[in-house]
């Protein structure tokens, strides 16, 4: 009795550090410290649960903890930031293939587990099956090693996907019935491969672009599978950590559509992410390119800058010349400030880890609402490999995939340096009107190239 009580009390407690943790980490300045006393809550969990009297066999935790931590360890180091929703991806699925486990193993534990026993079993298998392989496609999708990025349409794809989930609903409601059937066993398999099928049906329509949004899902969908296991085993801090997770992993979700501008309908119906044309809105003046050393100049003479980050910084590993840039600037006696898109680059928070890695400080981020206001008084927009965001068609082009999306308005600036290696287009595939502008420099080159030969230019001139 004094053990149970002692573990209850150390679940409430981890409870309370991944509840602290969740807050921490929403701010760059406290994040690793808030990841810090979460891992500590969960260790010290972990620690108590092996505590437990029914649990035997340590070699065989510790071996599976031991492969399993290096296998993670490895890939974390080896896995470059632009490869960070793919690895986010997977993890999910291995999440969504233990509560499988789980609910498998007690599935196979000769006790009677009544028909809300058996539901959530069934809960906890399909929930799993379905987060496995829909990470695991969306893995795919977004490394396009096996499959293309594409959305996959076909005829008959809803009704399809309607039947897989009546056969799903059918398995588990024979099963439910009486989880000591000898048939159970063939139920539970019944389930599990439809739900195998569910999660690659789900996935495969919607297109790579929109995958990071679809592994913001997922990474809630195993939240909810670790939850339903928590209730199959009877662990309540599994039931706490797998709600959390689920929460969470909603909330970022409709974060990210909102500020895509796109409904969660709209992303997961598919198609999105099929190759654009281009857009309606008519494009014109010329492209006007300019050399470091003339950017140099109009730099020099700034005396406020703001920065767009954008993927091509992350593509480039352009960070750490871009810390080196502004500590030029700034010696020069020019306010430099960064003006970060909720979605620049491609995942949440890209563009502040990136430059926070690289030692820039926090306060001089701003988000985009507070930034725009000020845009008109900038003397130069400075845009790293940044195109969609700050892509001016989204205001008024009606036509533009992007139209709606709220962008940085960098072409209020009274000048406006790009960097970016070509005329390429930027995720949504559609023509930038701003690199036309009157106001409009284009500075083309890989983006660390270009910035270095800026800052060569700075120590020179000084
Ligand atoms: P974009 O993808 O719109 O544009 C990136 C630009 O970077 C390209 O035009 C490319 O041009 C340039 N580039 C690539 N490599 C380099 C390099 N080495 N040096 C210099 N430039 C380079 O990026 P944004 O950040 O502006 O927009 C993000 C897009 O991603 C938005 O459309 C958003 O909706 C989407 N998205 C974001 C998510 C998120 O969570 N952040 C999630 C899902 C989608 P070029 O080839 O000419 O060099």
């Amino acid at each position: 009795m004094a053990l149970t009580n002692l573990i209850n009390l150390v679940y409430i407690l981890s409870a309370v550090t991944f509840i602290l943790g969740f807050k921490m980490i929403s701010s760059p300045e406290s994040a690793q410290r808030g990841n810090l006393i979460s891992g500590l809550g969960m260790a010290t969990a972990i620690i108590v649960t092996l505590m437990l009297p029914d649990i035997e066999r340590f070699q065989f935790i510790f071996m599976g903890a031991a492969v399993g931590a290096a296998i993670g360890l490895f890939f974390a180091y080896r896995t470059p930031m632009t490869g960070m929703p793919q690895m986010v991806g997977l993890l999910n699925g291995f999440g969504g293939l233990a509560s499988w486990f789980v609910a498998l193993a007690e599935f196979e534990s000769p006790r009677d587990q009544g028909l809300f026993g058996g539901s959530v079993l069934w809960l906890a298998a399909i929930i799993g099956a379905v987060t496995f392989s829909g990470s695991i496609i969306a893995w795919a999708k977004l490394d396009e090693k096996f499959i293309s990025g594409k959305p996959i349409m076909y005829k008959g794809q809803q009704i399809v996907t309607l039947v897989v989930m009546l056969g799903m609903l059918a398995c588990g409601i024979m099963f439910a019935k009486d989880t000591l059937d000898p048939n159970a066993l063939y139920y539970f398999g019944g389930f599990s491969l439809f739900a195998f099928i569910l999660g690659i049906l789900l996935t495969i329509p919607i297109g790579g672009a929109d995958m990071p949004v679809v592994i913001c899902l997922l990474n809630s969908y195993s939240g909810m599978a670790a939850c339903a296991s928590g209730f199959v085993v009877g662990n309540t801090l599994l039931v706490v950590a797998g709600a959390l997770v689920g929460a969470s992993g909603i909330i970022l979700t409709l974060i990210m559509c909102k500020a895509m501008n796109r409904s969660v309908a709209n992303v997961f119906l598919g198609g999105f992410g099929a190759p654009v044309t281009g857009t309606a809105m008519e494009v014109s003046g010329e492209i006007k390119p300019i050399k470091p050393d003339e950017a140099y100049l109009v730099l020099e003479a700034a005396q406020s800058v703001v920065i767009v980050p954008g993927y091509g910084m992350a593509v480039s590993q352009a960070q750490h010349a871009v810390r080196e840039l502004t500590e030029q600037l700034e010696k020069n006696g020019t306010e430099v400030r960064f003006a970060i898109h909720p979605v620049a680059g491609r995942m949440p928070g890209h563009m502040n880890v990136l430059l926070a890695e690289a030692n820039i400080s926090y306060d001089a981020m701003v988000e985009m609402d507070a930034i725009n206001p000020t845009m008109e008084t900038v003397d130069v927009c400075m845009i790293i490999g940044a195109n969609d965001v700050v892509n001016p068609a989204a205001r008024v082009d009606k036509m533009s995939p992007l139209y709606g999306m709220p962008i940085i308005n960098a072409d209020y600036a009274k000048t406006v340096i790009i960097m970016k290696r070509s005329m390429g287009k930027g995720f949504a595939g559609v023509e930038n009107p701003l690199f036309f502008n009157n106001n409009s420099r284009m500075l083309f080159g890989d983006a660390k190239a270009s910035l270095q030969a800026l800052v060569s230019e700075f120590k020179g001139g000084n």
